[in-house]
């Protein structure tokens, strides 16, 4: 497994002149509402060349880019990819028009109906589940009943949390599928999230950049270097400054 190393050791060698810098989103760019240290340093040395490629699943590209603005960081909705959304958008190229069970925040609800996909919670033909913060028990017992009758199910991403802005971990949608794997341990589902290869593939499609041109820089080597290594691009392990100091907090409590 590769070291980890600070975003300035990473800005200070050749690899951020790459034709295309895929940055994972919570843990390598904010962690909550909190840019993390050499954040807008790599906004300016990459500028056009940065993307976000992100198992963010409560978000579209739309409502990241103004959130991320309101933070100081200026990227377009274009060069923005995440596991909600893609998922959704490759629900409606397969199965345009599909009833879908949508354990889902508001945002990427809004999105499904604009795309034509109908919202279906009594008999629908898939189940999408991603990062809700509002699921609560009565969501819990809709989604064991849909996957009990074995109603296909896409996850957005199997990532069990994401850091919080305290350093915490935040509960995230592998937690919920676990939770379902539990009672149900036959349960199988979809996704395009990282690990997998399909992210990273669709930023370097839009950006028309071969994989060996790329860098794939993320703060967990199990999903960001997993999907980096499928898609074939090089990959940088990026320190966790957020968890670091969280846990040297908890050490002298
Ligand atoms: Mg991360």
């Amino acid at each position: 497994m590769p070291q980890p190393i600070g975003l300035p050791t990473f800005l200070s060698g050749p690899l951020p002149d790459r034709a295309a810098i895929l940055a994972d989103l919570d843990g390598c760019l904010i962690a909550g509402e909190r840019v993390l240290p050499g954040v807008p340093e790599l906004f300016v040395r990459c500028r056009d060349r940065l993307w976000i490629v992100s198992n963010n699943s409560s978000d579209t590209a739309q409502t990241l880019s103004r959130r991320l603005a309101g933070l100081g960081l200026e990227l377009p909705a274009e060069r923005i990819v995440l596991a909600g959304e893609q998922t959704l958008r490759m629900i409606r190229r397969r199965h345009p028009g599909a009833r879908v069970a949508l354990f889902a925040a508001a945002p990427i609800r809004a999105l499904a109906r604009e795309i034509g996909l109908v919202e279906d919670r009594e008999h629908p033909e898939l189940v999408f589940l991603g990062r809700d913060p509002d699921f609560d028990f009565s969501d819990l017992t809709a989604l064991f009943a849909h996957v009990a009758r074995r109603v296909p199910v896409w996850l957005s991403n199997p990532d069990p949390f994401h850091p919080g802005p305290d350093g915490l971990p935040r509960p995230e949608t592998g937690a919920i599928w676990a939770a379902v794997r539990a009672a149900l341990p036959d349960a199988v589902a979809a996704s395009l999230g990282k690990p997998a290869a399909d992210l990273a593939a669709i930023a370097l499609a839009k950006a028309g950049v071969a994989p060996e041109q790329a860098v794939f820089i993320g703060d967990t080597p199990e999903t960001d270097g997993g999907a980096a290594a499928a898609a074939g691009v090089d990959f940088v392990l990026l320190e966790r400054p957020a968890r670091a100091r969280a846990e040297e907090e908890i050490a002298a409590c």
